[in-house]
């Protein structure tokens, strides 16, 4: 950012009025725009971000007529000269986040405590950590009936229904990789048009009952006047995935595409999509996103399976 010095104190509330409105901080809404100095009645502010590409390099400091360029902020109480401070880029979201970010600018702080317990190592009871393991050794276990040694399984983490099991069948087509098969099988079991013939003993694919699936949407029907189509999530929608391999790219892109809520993975790879070599879930143009786990298991766990 382009820092100014406020040296008229009295003109403080009117330059913040005036450059928020010449240059709005937008997605930097975590940063407040003044901050205080040593020097009594002395205040910096922010005057700008910087542009893409803008040369700056090994400058020192700037003409506030360079930096303000064609607005009309009114320089009255500001400094001649400007300098570019690293100021933080992202909002904090622990606390200890926040007292390494107000050591460079101060900022707005709202904890977010789902973070913070993940961090913490608090966010999954010690029921569902041995599930988590339990579900991730079924990978292991199914993973060998297939190619490449991996095995997913995707669960309705509502009532702990098994949604579908599958293993690796890239022999039979390159796209069949384990996860692939697991969302095929997912919308084969809700009547979805069969589009691979999945051909393995080894595969689940949990079947709903249509007769007590249409029961439910007549319930649903009389319970509210719109229409009402169907009381079976969209594809994974709040399902979890397992799988012993980290996704590649294809397949965590076709996680987003079936809604997914949770991904939990146990081994990286080198050209993993959720960690390893690419984080596709943290791209902020995606119309989904989901939340990732690696698992460490045991390493006698490993060995057994
Ligand atoms: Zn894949």
């Amino acid at each position: 950012m382009f820092i100014g010095k406020i040296i008229s104190k009295k003109e403080t509330s009117r330059l913040v009025k005036e450059l928020s409105d010449a240059f709005p901080l937008e997605e930097k809404s975590h940063l407040k725009r003044v901050k205080w100095t040593d020097e009594k009645d002395i205040f910096e502010i922010i005057i700008r971000p910087l542009l893409p590409n803008e040369p700056v390099e090994g400058v020192l400091s700037f003409s506030l007529k360079y930096v303000l360029g064609e607005s009309h902020v009114n320089t009255n109480g500001l400094s001649d000269t400007v300098i570019v401070r690293d100021i933080p880029k992202t909002p904090a979201w622990t606390y200890s986040q926040f007292k390494e970010a107000v050591k460079f600018w101060p900022v707005q702080f709202r904890e977010n405590k789902y973070i913070e317990r993940a961090l913490k190592d608090q966010l999954f009871s010690s029921e569902e950590r041995s599930n988590i393991q339990m579900y991730m050794e079924m990978c292991l276990r199914v993973g060998k009936n297939g190619d490449e040694n991996v095995g997913c399984v995707i669960v309705d983490p509502v009532n702990s229904n098994v949604v579908a099991v599958s293993h690796d069948c890239r022999h039979q087509h390159p796209l069949q990789h384990a996860v692939m098969v697991a969302i095929e099988l997912v919308a084969k079991g809700q009547g979805g048009v069969e589009s691979w013939n999945i051909n393995s003993e080894h595969v689940l694919s949990l079947t709903y009952d249509k007769a007590d699936e249409e029961k439910k949407i007549a319930e649903l029907t009389l319970l509210k006047s719109k229409d009402v189509k169907s009381s079976l999530p969209y594809l994974c929608t709040k399902y979890d995935l397992y799988v012993s391999r980290e996704p590649c790219i294809m397949c965590a892109m076709a996680l987003v595409h079936s809604r997914i809520h949770r991904v939990f993975y146990a081994t990286e790879t080198s050209c993993g999509a959720l960690g390893s070599h690419w984080k596709l879930h943290l791209q902020n143009g995606l119309n989904h996103h989901y939340e990732v786990f690696k698992v460490i298991l045991p390493q006698n766990t490993l060995n057994a399976t």
